[in-house]
């Protein structure tokens, strides 16, 4: 809900995302693909299931970027190869404007 002359505006979640900001770790990615073992995962459930869109497909493989991650957990709940997932560090990582 956006304020504004006193009404109240509802705003689509792509809009409340975009104002949410991203604090990002150069010296620690909290999330880390297995490169051999993304190249033999069938479906590769990531790149449908991840809010955020941060894996792709880029000639043939996953591509991930840590920054934008919502820290939903849900790439870690589709993975079925144990992916490396942590919080990002104290300081660093999604800061919410709407809760
Ligand atoms: S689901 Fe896991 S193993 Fe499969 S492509 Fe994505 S990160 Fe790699
Ligand atoms: S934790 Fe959520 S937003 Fe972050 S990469 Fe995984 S699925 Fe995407």
């Amino acid at each position: 809900m956006e304020r504004g002359a006193g009404v109240l505006k509802r705003l689509a979640p792509e809009q409340l995302l975009a104002i949410d900001k991203f604090l990002v770790d150069d010296e620690y990615r909290h999330i880390v693909l297995d490169r051999d073992k993304c190249k033999s995962c069938h479906g590769r459930p990531c790149i449908y299931a991840c809010p955020a869109g941060l894996y792709n497909l880029k000639d043939g493989e996953v591509t991930f970027d840590c920054a934008g991650c919502l820290e939903c957990g849900t790439c870690r709940v589709v993975c079925p190869q144990s992916l490396q997932w942590e919080y990002p560090r104290g300081g660093f990582g999604i800061v919410y404007r709407y809760g």
